[in-house]
């Protein structure tokens, strides 16, 4: 079984509306795709109708909450979610508007900087309920300030750039209480080395996992995340935190033999 468990469709700031993204998943040989957009679970309902009419994949309920602890910005991955719970739905709500504080600060930088890009230029879908740096970086390649959008990270938006304002979440602790309130399961998502070091104490949050397994990242370090995960008693998933860029959905993917805790702890038969 080829799972991705970290996808983004155009509900937050992937490419691929969540039918185009089964779509893709379907081309790419994927047996099941967890739809994870940043602070709302809004393309789940519409990935699953899209795979009930062409006969897959299977799609897992998730989420990606932007948390904050210690004053550092955490991704928490919510899998098994009901997605319309209205847990999800206060902390997409709260998500949503420091989404839109944050990019109008980030604006005001790069307007200081002498670039008059506006808030209007940042186009984000109908369906877009995260506005985030992919949005404004896709803006600055349209209106020509960038060649490109790497580029636009490369000379501004890269975490701790000219133009880069932290996203500021609610805390980790109110974060995993909401996927766990929807029936979920809680995940750190792409961790640092640094971050082992807080693991058990969000283990005592109920933090349930921790996403070990990521392309491009060394073996030696998914090792250690993984044993680091396992001492503080966390379970090691995998996903490839897909937005729409090459290479194709299902280029990466894991296995059962990498995530069967997690399948079983969600239902799924491998
Ligand atoms: P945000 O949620 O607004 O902080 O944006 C995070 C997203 O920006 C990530 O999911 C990536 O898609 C993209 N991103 C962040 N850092 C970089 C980078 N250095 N180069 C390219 N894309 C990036
Ligand atoms: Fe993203
Ligand atoms: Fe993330
Ligand atoms: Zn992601």
């Amino acid at each position: 079984m080829r799972l991705d468990l970290h996808t983004h469709t155009t509900c937050s700031d992937g490419t691929l509306t969540p039918a185009e993204l089964v779509a893709a998943a379907n081309a790419g040989g994927l047996d099941a795709v967890a739809v994870t957009d940043h602070d709302t679970a809004a393309g789940v309902a519409a990935a699953r109708a899209a795979a009930a009419a062409v006969g897959g994949p299977r799609v897992v309920a998730g989420t990606e909450l932007t948390c904050s602890l210690g004053g550092a910005e955490v991704h928490l991955l919510g899998y098994g979610i009901a997605p319309g719970h209205a847990a999800i739905a206060a902390f997409a709500a709260r998500g949503a508007a420091l989404r839109v504080e944050r990019m109008a600060a980030m604006i005001g930088r790069l307007n200081r900087l002498g670039i008059r890009v506006t808030v209007a230029e940042v186009e984000v879908p109908a369906d877009c309920a995260a506005v985030g740096r992919p949005h404004l970086a896709r803006a600055l390649v349209k209106r020509g300030t960038v060649g490109n959008f790497q580029d636009a990270f490369t000379r501004f938006l890269a975490d701790g750039g000219s133009a880069w304002v932290p996203s500021r979440g609610p805390d980790l602790a109110e974060g995993i209480a909401a996927i766990r309130a929807a029936g979920g399961f809680a995940v750190w998502a792409h961790p640092a080395l640094d971050d082992t070091r807080r693991f058990a104490a969000a283990r005592a949050m109920g933090l349930e996992g921790v996403e070990t397994l990521r392309p491009r990242v060394e073996p030696s370090i998914s090792l250690a995340l993984e044993q680091a995960a396992r001492d503080a008693g966390l379970l090691c998933t995998g996903g490839s935190d897909w937005h729409g860029a090459p290479p194709a959905l299902g280029a990466w993917y894991v296995t059962e033999r990498h995530v069967g805790d997690l399948l079983e702890r969600l239902g799924i038969a491998a």
